[in-house]
């Protein structure tokens, strides 16, 4: 900790505050200009700790969306999306460089998982977003390329950091985790009591709609992934996203949104249907809006809660994964 490296130096452990402010209230990345700490220490804090930036390399903007493509250290790629709602801004940020759920549709599982991004390059999506902007970022959600729990401890990591008073004191309630259903850090995460809202791609209502497009299926069932919800929900007493992306012929047919309703009558959950963002990459395509109409009226008919997410930046490339496999 922070705290313990001061007290080491013989220094007060407040410094590490002192840091936290320069970096998380006067957005001051630079050493040199945090003026309440000696330069000895200065220098110290330089030696010890790696002070290089991650890139801002391009931003792309279309109406109330902009996408920002950054270099890492190494020279790899990922990005994040700034968006504005009527309750203020939301960042969506990556937690792994690729991803390896190769779900059919996402252009992120197209490139394979490189790596995983350390805590600071997560955060650091967000440092930099609010410095280019000038503004505090109000929620953020692990919507990004990567599988959010197949990074597990540096994601732990990051919702802490961005969740601390003296960090970017961002409120646990304005925090989305999304996963594609890895169901022992689902458990895993429920034991934390974090506060912070969970959201689960389930995308189909059956395993046979759902093996076809989320190769992860085979290993964690819907009926796995039920059974661990339906204990996260008892355990932490928190709503839980079901996000349903929409796609034409394959999951948004009259019977699925039945099938959909079975599955998840009387569960505290709350379905989000996503108009599919089409990528030049990958054949599927979006259902039409009479479509997402009819679905969206027989789970709401049935008393099961949901919304039709509003569309974001589709000239810009928006959805996950899509800026960083167009550039190099
Ligand atoms: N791996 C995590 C988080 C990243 S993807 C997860 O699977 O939840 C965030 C969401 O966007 C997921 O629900 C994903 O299935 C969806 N998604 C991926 N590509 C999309 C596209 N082209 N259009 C709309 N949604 C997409």
């Amino acid at each position: 900790m922070l705290e313990d490296y001061f007290l080491k130096l013989g220094e007060k452990k407040f410094k590490a505050i002192q840091v936290f402010e320069w970096l998380y209230i006067h957005n001051a990345y630079n050493i040199d200009d945090f003026s309440n700490i000696k330069k000895d220490v200065k220098e110290k804090l330089k030696k010890d700790f790696n002070t290089d930036f991650i890139k801002l390399e391009l931003v792309l903007e279309e109406d109330d969306t902009k996408k920002f493509l950054f270099r890492l250290l190494d020279g790899e790629k990922i990005e994040a999306v700034l968006m504005k709602h009527n309750y203020g801004l939301s960042v969506c940020v990556s937690s792994q460089v690729g991803c390896n759920m190769g779900c059919r549709f996402c252009e992120s599982g197209r490139l394979k998982k490189v790596r995983n991004l350390e805590t600071y390059e997560i955060v650091e999506q967000i440092l930099l977003i609010q410095k280019y902007i000038n503004k505090k970022i109000n929620s953020v959600v692990l919507m990004g390329i990567g599988e959010p729990f197949d990074n597990y401890d540096n994601i732990i990591k990051f919702i802490k950091i961005i969740n601390d008073a003296k960090g970017l004191a961002i409120g646990a309630r304005h925090i989305t985790v999304s996963t594609c259903g890895l169901v022992p850090k689902i458990k895993e995460f429920s034991e934390l009591d974090l506060q912070v809202n969970l959201a689960i791609s389930l995308h189909a209502a059956t395993n046979e709609v759902r093996n076809k497009i989320m190769p992860v299926n085979k290993v964690y069932s819907i009926e796995a992934i039920i059974d661990v919800l339906r204990e996260y929900i008892a355990k932490t007493n928190r709503r839980v996203t079901i996000e349903y992306v929409m796609l034409n012929m394959v999951n948004d047919r009259k019977e699925d949104a039945i099938n959909l309703v079975n599955l998840l009558k009387g569960m505290n959950v709350y379905v989000n249907l996503i108009p599919y963002n089409e990528t030049k990459n990958i054949g599927f395509r979006k259902s039409d809006k009479e479509k997402i109409n009819e679905f969206y009226n027989i789970l709401n008919s049935k008393g099961i809660n949901v919304t039709v997410r509003r569309e974001f930046g589709s000239n810009i490339k928006a959805a996950c994964g899509q800026l960083r496999s167009e550039s190099d």
